[in-house]
């Protein structure tokens, strides 16, 4: 579903992605990780165009991503992205912010949104939350919405990066049930985390990227069992 082929991106004279080759089916949970700086969010953002690369080929589903004549909008409305700092609209409700892009990209009626958005607040737990505003919510209850936010558009795969990196620990969990419910139907998803329990748990594949280059890219039991790069080693007995 995504095949991401030798796909290389510079800053000026520095390199951020050297040549990253991998490819996720549907269905697949890849887990993406790393030391800080090598290049996990800069490689997630190219799969939906929101990071342009100078080298390399990335395909979505069969849409070149790179592509002049992509359209780029279009793409993005089938891939749900979740970030570490949850990106909730702060000016409104929770229900608003599940309607919004549904019926300004999708054309939904506010009806048909506001009724698939609640469906899937009521499954991230939050249906109570509906009318509240994201500040008087906790860092885990914004992101539940803004995971609920990404499913609302029927999306083809899912794209996390960090998602609960700025999470207090205690709201760590609820987060990552809710993502090992969805990879457990079967949403294909591309997963930048350090939780090593979550990758354990429901990863098919993990990718260990550093300094821009892919040295591992490998089903979950060859990661955690036995490494090949030196690299990876070592940042699995820090990190574990
Ligand atoms: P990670 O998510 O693995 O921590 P990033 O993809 O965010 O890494 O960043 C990779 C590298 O690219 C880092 O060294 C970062 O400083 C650098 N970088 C990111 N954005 C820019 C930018 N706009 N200009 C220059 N360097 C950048
Ligand atoms: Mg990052």
């Amino acid at each position: 579903m995504i095949e991401i082929n030798n796909v290389s991106k510079w800053y000026g004279q520095f390199q951020v992605l050297g040549e990253c080759s991998t490819r996720v089916e549907k269905g697949d949970v890849m887990v993406i990780c790393g030391p800080s700086g090598s290049g996990k969010s800069t490689l997630i953002k190219t799969v939906n165009g929101l990071e342009p690369f100078q080298q390399g080929q990335i395909t979505v589903d069969g849409v070149a991503v790179g592509d002049k004549n992509t359209d780029l909008p279009a793409l993005r409305a089938r891939i749900g992205m979740v970030f570490q700092n949850f990106e909730l609209f702060p000016h409104l409700s929770v229900r608003d912010n599940l309607n919004l892009a549904q019926v300004k990209v999708l054309g939904r009626s506010v009806e048909e949104a506001t009724a698939r958005g609640l469906k899937y607040l009521d499954r991230v737990g939050l249906l109570a939350q509906q009318d509240k505003f994201p500040s008087q919510l906790s860092g885990g209850q914004q992101q539940r919405v803004a995971i609920a936010r990404a499913l609302s558009m029927d999306p083809i795969a899912m794209l996390f990066d960090e998602p609960t990196s700025a999470l207090d620990p205690e709201m760590i969990n609820e987060v990552l049930d809710v993502m090992v419910g969805l990879a457990q139907e079967g949403m294909t998803m591309m997963v930048v985390t350090h939780e090593m329990g979550f990758a354990r748990k429901v990863a098919n594949r993990v990718v260990f990227m550093d300094k821009g280059r892919i040295l591992e890219d490998c089903s979950k039991d060859e990661f955690f069992g036995a490494p090949r790069s030196e690299r990876a080693r070592d940042f699995l007995a820090r990190i574990i």
